[in-house]
């Protein structure tokens, strides 16, 4: 597993982080930051990649049944683009 991912798994069991926070963190763009999740999803059993979904800033609409990791662009119901991203964590 190369140390990127490992790091980046690391900081997911102390934290639950959005994509850009862990952009920022490793200074990498947020699609290489899927990519790694993709394979720290794969990779965390016994442990699991957890997401909290993202949420509509404006109504408050929840992505529950989103399977992507990444954060949809608009919210179905009142069309806002205002969207709280989702966050990640490793649990046990
Ligand atoms: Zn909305």
């Amino acid at each position: 597993m190369p140390t990127l991912r490992k790091e980046i798994a690391e900081s997911l069991e102390q934290n639950s982080l959005s994509l850009r926070e862990i952009s920022q963190l490793f200074r990498i763009r947020e699609r290489e930051v899927l990519d790694h999740l993709q394979h720290i999803a794969k990779s965390a059993h016994p442990k699991k990649l957890s997401m909290e979904p993202a949420q509509c800033k404006r109504c408050g609409f929840i992505f529950k049944k989103r399977d992507r990791l990444s954060t949809p662009s608009r919210c179905p119901i009142c069309k806002s683009e205002s969207i709280s991203p989702p966050r990640y964590q490793i649990i046990d």
